[in-house]
């Protein structure tokens, strides 16, 4: 019988390219996917799971009582980079191989892009000129600006590479930072401390831990400029969301922009979607077309890999 590989979430049975689909049938494989359209629940998800020997996984959660008796399975690939929804300390019990995509330059792209429409209120003035309201708002210029990134990983450092035609101070913080590419990139290795209090624009490029919950809340938005700006492409956990309101609503903060929430997916009901000078996306930072069409191959590639007894791409271990 054919190893079957599961391609999860309702959008993976349209994402993943059919270059994609033929690396696994050519290699022996067989496709089962969520035809739904919908998020599948805990019993169908797992039934759908069950026997397979590979997942391409998307958001869905993976704990304990999901992968348990799934005695098939020999590789999970992340179509996406946070791993937050996946029980690693049973993946590597179980002797799972995991890999994650590449995505860094589509989420480098986002932010900068976050950066520019907050710094320049591009929401409320395409609302205005979709009205037929000559407006105006209030814009700054990215030129000249500090800007801090929190985390100084993949992501974090393609945007540096980014911001280096802005003329932009960038000063970054990591607890396991690589000097020698911060050094390449003109970034200013600094603490967390430092950072906050001097940089314009905070953009968060860290994952979200226990450790790493609320690692933006009142006490470290009181450590921050008056007048600056907050980015968060990368998790919604790391921000106190309710800090950041009173934040924006005091006028502490200028601005921000995020692609991430405490609760996803969201509701129109966010106190934060009423505030005018911000920008927010509904977590689709990673999902260009040229992204998605690698990632499929990448996930593919990983798991013909594994089955030839090599490692995934990019693989977490
Ligand atoms: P990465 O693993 O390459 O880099 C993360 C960096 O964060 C690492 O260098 C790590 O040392 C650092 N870090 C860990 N703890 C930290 C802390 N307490 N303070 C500061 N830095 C810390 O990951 P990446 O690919 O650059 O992704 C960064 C974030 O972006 C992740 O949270 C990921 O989930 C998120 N992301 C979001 C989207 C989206 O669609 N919005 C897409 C891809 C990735």
């Amino acid at each position: 019988m054919a190893k079957k590989v599961a391609l999860m979430t309702r959008h993976h049975a349209t994402l993943i390219c059919q270059e994609a689909r033929d690396i696994l049938t050519q290699a022996g494989f067989e496709i089962v996917s969520n035809d739904t359209g919908r998020i599948l629940t805990f019993e169908e998800q797992k039934a759908l799971i069950k026997d397979v020997y590979a997942i391409v996984a998307g958001t869905e959660k993976y704990d304990r009582e999901m992968l348990l008796g799934c005695d098939n399975l020999k590789v999970v690939t992340r179509f996406g980079v946070g791993t937050d929804n996946f029980d690693l300390n049973t993946m590597k019990e179980m002797g799972l191989e995991v890999g994650v995509i590449a995505n860094y330059n589509a989420v480098a792209e986002f932010a900068l892009t976050h950066i520019l429409a907050v710094l320049k209120n591009l929401p409320r003035y395409d609302a205005a000129a979709r009205a037929g309201a000559w407006s105006r708002f209030d814009m700054r210029e990215l030129t000249g600006k500090t800007v801090g990134l929190v985390g100084f990983g993949r992501i974090g450092k393609r945007l540096a590479e980014l911001l280096s035609g802005f003329g932009v101070t960038i000063l970054a913080y990591d607890p396991y930072m690589n000097e020698q590419a911060a050094a390449e990139r003109k970034v200013k290795p600094v603490t967390l401390d430092e950072l906050l209090a001097a940089s314009d624009i905070v953009s968060l490029h860290l994952p979200a831990t226990e450790q790493t919950k609320h690692l933006i809340n009142e006490q470290t938005i009181a450590k921050m400029k008056d007048g600056a700006y907050l980015i968060n492409t990368s998790r919604g956990a790391l921000v106190d969301e309710s800090a950041l309101l009173a934040a924006l609503t005091s006028g502490k903060l200028a601005g921000a922009a995020s692609d991430v929430y405490e609760k996803e997916p969201i509701t129109a009901d966010n106190p934060l979607f009423a505030i005018p000078n911000t920008v927010f996306t509904p977590h689709c930072s990673a999902l260009t077309y040229e992204t998605n069409y690698n990632g499929g191959i990448i996930c593919a590639q990983s798991i013909v890999n594994v089955l030839n007894g090599g490692k995934p791409l990019y693989p977490l271990w």
